[in-house]
């Protein structure tokens, strides 16, 4: 699996774009501001999105590439996401109201959209165009609203996205139990003097996150997203100063453009 980074800021500006991972040229892992640089040729090769949670800077561009290439596809595209997340995206988004109902249009048999549930802990496979496996399943996270993670699981090994969320066991305990881990991305939003809205948003602060770190034995990259924009530095600067030297090495800033090949 290729895995290009099309955006991994806690928000916008001087070009930052927010959380929007591309696999292949086929999978967008959410779809915030970061797939709107994709060309309309590429938007429409795009089959199927993961959405983590419903929060706007995870899915702004989604109801924008249906109506821009839907209509130059042949087959629907298929949006997977734990299915309290489809829910909310069903009732708050493709409601007619804010945008239409694309499982809708331009037919009920021949729509723009399909909404595929996706539980946690569910494998979703398809392979790529030279048959090499590809396995992508939800994970568990701890955020506002209903939200997952993803396990990326390709010929070469693993890649874990925590999506948003804070300190969450059960996220770690599974961290653990993937033995050919590579790369993990984890969000890490504030730094530490703004806990009080990390907490009420359940976003990892610097502290929070390198407490929990410092108790994983890792051996896979450790790659941090979706920091607020213009604190960057700062949080870096106060996550690596809270680990023991030993593990600062191999934990980076997740940068626009990376790609990665697992
Ligand atoms: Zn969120
Ligand atoms: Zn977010």
């Amino acid at each position: 699996m290729r895995i290009e980074v099309l955006g991994c800021s806690g928000g916008i500006g001087d070009g930052r774009h927010t959380t929007s991972f591309l696999i292949d040229d086929d999978i967008l892992i959410d779809a915030g501001s970061g797939a709107l640089k994709l060309t309309r040729a590429a938007m429409a090769k795009i089959d199927h999105v993961f959405i983590t949670h419903s929060h706007l800077d995870h899915i702004l561009s989604l109801p924008l590439l249906l109506d821009s290439v839907g209509n130059e596809r042949d087959k629907p595209l298929q949006l997977h996401a734990i299915p309290e997340v489809l829910v909310i995206l069903k009732d708050h988004l493709f409601n007619w109201r804010i945008w239409p109902d694309f499982s809708r249009v331009p037919s009920i048999k021949a729509p723009f959209l399909v909404f595929s549930p996706l539980p946690l802990g569910q494998v979703w496979n398809l392979t790529d165009a030279s048959g090499m496996a590809r396995e992508i399943t939800p994970i568990p996270a701890h955020h506002t609203v209903p939200t997952s993670g993803f396990h990326l699981h390709g010929s070469n090994g693993s890649l874990l996205f925590s999506g948003d969320t804070n300190s969450h066991p059960e996220l770690w305990r599974l961290v653990g139990q993937i033995p050919d881990l590579l790369h993990l991305v984890v969000e890490c939003s504030y730094v530490s003097a703004q806990r009080d809205i990390a907490e009420a948003s359940r976003h990892f602060h610097a502290l929070e996150l390198a407490s929990d770190l410092a108790m994983l034995e890792l051996t896979a990259e450790v790659w941090i997203t979706h920091l607020k924009p213009g604190a960057e530095d700062e949080i870096m600067a106060e996550l690596l100063g809270n680990l023991p030297a030993d593990m600062r090495l191999a934990i980076e800033r997740l940068k626009l453009g990376q790609v990665f090949h697992i």
